[in-house]
């Protein structure tokens, strides 16, 4: 796997695939630099050695030209996060781009326009990504977020760079985080699997039944494996369509040696409420009317000792509806655990979606060893899925 370290951009042009689609307030002002901040090693490293950066990045879905969705904005950010000044062409291909970028020197940095503004970019079209390949010497592609699309900055402009191309130090960092947990993690190895709907999740169950001791089924999937063994669940949300293959999961687990563990007592409310009249009941005897919504007090006991007793933690997707205050709490009391596994020496990544959200918002992101920045792409990887923005940098 080439990664950075490889390469010595000394007097060397690096066209970099970053991911700085970053949200924007009302005044275009960045208002979460995280992504900007993430890809900081991989250009500074590139300026140490003496080369010069050519960035290029999508922001938002734009359709064709859209002032709205100009990078243009978020160059007083990048500039603040680098402490370097940031060039800017109107235009990711053509004319000025090309100029810019061959009168680039050593310790410069030349952003090119949104990406998406030509539709060729999400068709993976070839001569655009041709035209995209004469801005740089060697190619770096450290955007996770898009890694799972075969779009022409991800993928397709890798095959103008056969020998000089490699994965950013942020991309490289999320491929050995993934590596540590499915195919390295020292045992015993846990997934936390939350969230919605098994539907949703079902490839990402099915594929890391072969590689986890524990797995920790939690949120909204919980009363479609409740119900299937015969459980009653009130109006908890429920996949009937689902039961068979919950009940073809849990088989699968037992030949595979793989323990599972459900939530045995659910925090239950009246309706779909923060302001909802709530009971703690037995995740089997849910009222009708009734509906979980959270994490029961034994079942977050019950979690605890399972987490501390992993050496690998993997965690996606919250264990209740964590966006309401009144059912945070097992949310909350899974990422203390998950902390407090890793301040013992375990590594655990969060990944995929709302946990990440979760994490943020809960202030635990310092206290897990790696939090991924990309939601469908760690998903897709989760999946088993070679990602195609990863297998271009391979090939
Ligand atoms: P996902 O994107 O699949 O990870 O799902 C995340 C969503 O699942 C969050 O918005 C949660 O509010 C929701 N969720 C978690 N637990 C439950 C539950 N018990 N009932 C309904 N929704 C839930």
């Amino acid at each position: 796997m080439k990664t950075l370290n490889d390469f010595n951009f000394k007097d060397k042009k690096a066209l970099i695939r970053v991911d700085f689609n970053v949200p924007l307030n009302d005044n275009f002002e960045v208002t979460d630099a995280t992504r900007i901040v993430s890809a900081k090693p991989t250009i500074i490293k590139i300026l140490e050695d003496g080369g010069s950066c050519v960035l290029m990045s999508h922001l938002g879905r734009p359709s064709g030209v859209q002032d709205e969705f100009s990078l243009k904005h978020i160059i007083p950010k990048i500039e603040d996060v680098l402490g370097v000044e940031v060039k800017f062409a109107n235009d990711c291909v053509g004319s000025e781009a090309e100029e810019k970028a061959n009168a680039l020197q050593p310790g410069e940095i030349l952003l090119l326009e949104n990406l998406r503004f030509h539709e060729e970019e999400k068709q993976g079209n070839k001569e655009f990504a041709e035209q995209l390949s004469k801005l740089g010497d060697i190619y770096v592609n450290d955007a996770f977020g898009t890694a799972h699309r075969a779009h022409a900055s991800t993928t397709i402009v890798a095959e103008f760079f056969p020998e000089n191309k490699c994965f950013g130090l942020l991309l490289a960092k999320e491929i050995d985080s993934i590596k540590k947990v499915l195919e390295d993690g020292e045992k015993p190895v846990l997934a936390v699997l939350g969230g919605a709907k098994v539907s949703s999740k079902i490839t990402v169950i099915e594929n890391i039944l072969d590689k986890v001791d524990h797995l920790i089924i939690g949120g909204g999937m919980t009363f479609t494996f409740i119900k299937a063994q015969g459980g009653k669940v009130g109006d908890s949300i429920c996949e009937d369509d689902k039961m068979e293959l919950a009940l073809d999961i849990l088989e699968q687990a037992k030949a595979k040696d793989v323990q599972i563990h459900l939530p045995v007592d659910v925090i239950a409310a009246d309706e779909f409420s923060n302001t909802a009249k709530t009971q703690i009941c037995k995740v089997t005897e849910i009222p009708d009317g009734w509906q979980g919504l959270d994490a029961g007090p034994k079942s977050i006991e019950n979690f605890d000792a399972v987490v501390n007793q992993c050496k690998t933690i993997l965690w996606n997707g919250p264990l209740g509806v964590f966006e309401m205050d009144s059912y945070a709490n097992g949310t909350i009391e899974l990422g203390n655990s998950i902390a407090n596994a890793t301040k013992n020496g375990a590594f655990s990544l969060v990944g995929g979606g709302d946990s990440v959200a979760a994490v943020k918002q809960f202030g635990f992101e310092d206290k897990v060893s790696y939090v991924s920045t990309g939601g469908g792409a760690m998903l897709e990887s989760l999946e088993g899925k070679t990602l195609p923005g990863i297998a271009a940098i391979l090939e």
